[in-house]
């Protein structure tokens, strides 16, 4: 069921940007996700929801945005805007209704520069406004000297096996197709990169995949690679912890106890499964000569 909602503010500022993905603002046009990955954390984390049963659309988000940004843009409180922090701004909708395009066009006005997040080659169809962005943005100050780009856009992946992905992600566009979305824009000229978020543990996060996956990364242009871990909230039907080990009994069974020990004790796996994804991750990333940051 699809609903139409009224919001009172839709840019919400951030105290400090992000490291990893230098938001200094985030931004939403939609509420849930039509994409139903097994895996996503909204669903039974404090962010709450069922998210595929309730995708809202952000009716009068245009307008409530350009309040917002004449303001900061008034204060030269210029920064990066993160587009999908919490919801993916291609989602199938979005081809007809174009929410995300009006925002974009908004931002454009306004000279914001921005960090996009998605799955989705609909993307392409904002080519027009992306690289208007891109040649015209105001980065805060900091930023311009490490920063040669006022449009980054990054991809998704928890796997790159196309046939995993249909079962963890199964309303999302293909891996394949995602890789080739961000080789276009590479072309275009923009900052790309690849969010491997979440791999999952005993599928795609093992030396081997991750391998595979990084080398598949620079293989398709992308300028850098974030790696972050399965994190399993709730304990309702519809949260991920539930349905996430729900699928594992399903489809693998074999891993299904191990995975179960991993998340005994919390949202996460313990610290010593982080630090070993991160030292594999780094020492991949080395090896193929890509940024595993994206400044
Ligand atoms: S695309 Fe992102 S927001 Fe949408 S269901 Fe998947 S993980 Fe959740």
């Amino acid at each position: 069921m699809i609903k139409e909602i009224q919001v009172k503010s839709v840019l919400n500022k951030h105290k400090k940007r992000d490291d990893w993905f230098l938001e200094n603002y985030t931004l939403n046009p939609y509420s849930g996700c039509s994409f139903n990955c097994i895996y996503c954390y909204i669903q039974g984390s404090k962010y709450g929801g069922d998210h595929s049963n309730n995708l809202s659309i952000k009716v009068n988000a245009p307008e409530i945005l350009i309040k917002q940004l004449k303001n900061r843009a008034f204060k030269r409180e210029y920064g990066i805007i993160v587009v999908g922090s919490s919801t993916d701004p291609y989602l199938p909708i979005e081809e007809n209704l174009g929410l995300t395009r009006e925002l974009l066009q908004i931002i454009y006005r306004f000279k914001f520069p921005v960090h996009i997040i998605t799955k989705s080659n609909l993307i392409l169809k904002d080519l027009d406004i992306l690289r208007k962005i891109n040649a015209s943005a105001n980065l805060p100050s900091d930023l311009k000297t490490k920063l040669n780009h006022n449009v980054i856009v990054s991809f998704s992946f928890s796997t790159i096996d196309n046939k995993l992905a249909g079962i963890f992600e199964p309303g999302a566009p293909s891996p394949r197709e995602r890789l080739q979305t961000m080789q276009k824009l590479k072309e275009e000229g923009f900052l790309v990169g690849a969010n491997l978020m979440p791999v999952l543990p005993f599928l795609s996060d093992t030396e081997v995949n991750l391998d595979k996956m990084i080398k598949e990364m620079k293989y398709h242009d992308a300028d850098f690679v974030l790696v972050g871990g399965l994190t399993l909230f709730g304990d309702k039907s519809t949260d991920c912890k539930v349905r996430y080990f729900e699928i594992l009994d399903k489809y693998f069974p074999e891993i299904s106890d191990k995975t179960r020990k991993l998340f005994r004790n919390s949202f996460y796996p313990p610290k010593n499964y982080q630090q070993v994804l991160s030292e594999r991750s780094e020492k991949i990333c080395r090896k193929y000569g890509i940024k595993n940051n994206i400044i």
